[in-house]
């Protein structure tokens, strides 16, 4: 038997929230569900919004095994009936009675102390200082590219001083702000198959010149290949780590271009060998390449969050297939959690129970011993993330 329940969780990524005070089951069910779609997702296909549509999209959301299994875990942490309305009652008069100190109650009872949040999501962007005080466990931010590009590309300035804004945003994000990290969404925009040769400036001046005068041709995906290769040199110049979002996530990920493989170019590529890259989200449900380029690659990581807690019982699998490959030095528990402190709740018990039945597995097989499974246990759940980002 391996025991999790005493161990600290460190949850690698995830995103910030604030406060929302008591919601309705509907609007719980709306902010916790992964997909499932909105009222905006089915007005701009042309369906009009009614109640049956509304019905239609809750009755989805509330029966995925995700949904299922974080209901029946507040429940037992409330000690109520594992149906939606009972733990809403439940979780809104805990809510109203003290939000910082239930959430402290709640993270206490799995052992989460730290959240390492990107800040790009959602937007806009939440201040530091206004999460990390209403939060009862350790903040640490990781800066996203992506708005950042957005804002530059508002304006209408020429390839020299675009590059220098970029640059020095990102610089002043680590250096001055904070910041531990910086992530790219790349795989939401463009696609992963980002060759290395993107890193000379040149690309983005003739890319940035493209896009000013509406040529297009590919433009702007050679302009964010630039900026990516861009964001790993300065990740390296300031020692931090680099997350790449790989694998599944909302309904506009380019879910073609979104494998891990794609990046085996350019994180083999001789001057970015010396980043520590995580590939967040494991690649999930490709998660094998990910782990196997955790494997080659000494500096590329793996983290097992989105997949777990949003693909249910696919934990288990998930932890077999990256723990068959990558080291256990190198694979992080995370939740991809956002706008609601329940997610990384449930996400925290999801992840140990399955954390612990699967290296319990790997022991029985004669793949391990019962020592070093214990000691993965800790690793995977705080430790790898502690040495990453470090954060003692
Ligand atoms: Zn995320």
């Amino acid at each position: 038997m391996i025991e999790v329940d005493q161990l600290p969780v460190v949850d690698v990524h995830a995103h910030p929230f604030l406060n929302r005070g008591a919601v309705t089951a509907e609007e719980f069910t709306d902010l916790m569900a992964f997909g499932g779609g909105s009222r905006v997702f089915m007005e701009e296909g042309g369906i009009s919004w009614s109640e049956e549509v509304r019905d239609e999209l809750q009755r989805g959301k509330r029966n995925t095994l995700y949904f299922k299994r974080m209901v029946l875990d507040l429940a037992r942490f409330f000690d109520v009936e594992p149906d939606v309305e009972a733990v809403m009652a439940a979780r809104n008069a805990a809510v109203t009675a003290g939000y910082t100190e239930y959430v402290a109650k709640l993270y206490a009872e799995v052992g989460l102390d730290t959240l390492i949040f990107d800040f790009g999501f959602p937007l806009p962007i939440h201040d530091v200082a206004e999460v990390r005080s209403e939060l009862p466990v350790e903040v640490v931010p990781v800066f996203r590219i992506e708005p950042l590009i957005a804002d530059l590309l508002k304006t209408d300035i020429g390839w020299p001083e675009f590059q220098r804004r970029y640059d020095d945003t990102i610089a002043d994000a680590l250096s001055n702000q904070g910041f531990k990290g910086v992530k790219s969404i790349i795989a939401y925009r463009t696609g992963l198959d980002v060759s290395p040769l993107s890193r000379t400036p040149d690309q983005g001046f003739q890319a940035l010149d493209a896009i000013r005068r509406g040529l297009g041709g590919g433009s702007m995906k050679k302009l964010r290949d630039h900026l990516l290769c861009r964001a790993l040199e300065l990740c390296m110049e300031h020692d931090v780590p680099m997350q790449i979002h790989t694998g599944m996530g909302d309904f506009e990920v380019n879910l073609m271009l979104c494998r891990p493989g794609y990046l085996m170019d350019l994180l083999r590529f001789p001057v970015y060998r010396g980043c520590h890259v995580l590939l967040v989200h494991g690649g999930y449900p490709y998660h094998r390449e990910a782990a196997y380029m955790a494997n080659v690659l000494p500096r590329v990581w793996c983290d097992l969050s989105e997949g777990i807690p949003f693909a249910g019982n696919a934990a288990w699998e998930i932890l077999r297939g990256v723990l068959a490959m990558a080291p256990l030095t190198k694979v992080c528990y995370g939740s991809d959690g956002y706008r609601l402190p329940e997610i990384m709740y449930s996400s925290a018990k999801l992840g140990k129970q399955a954390v612990a039945s699967v290296l319990a597995e790997l022991v029985s097989d004669s793949m391990l011993t019962q020592c070093d499974a214990q000691s993965a246990a800790g690793l995977i759940l705080s430790g790898n993330a502690r040495e990453l980002y470090r954060l003692d």
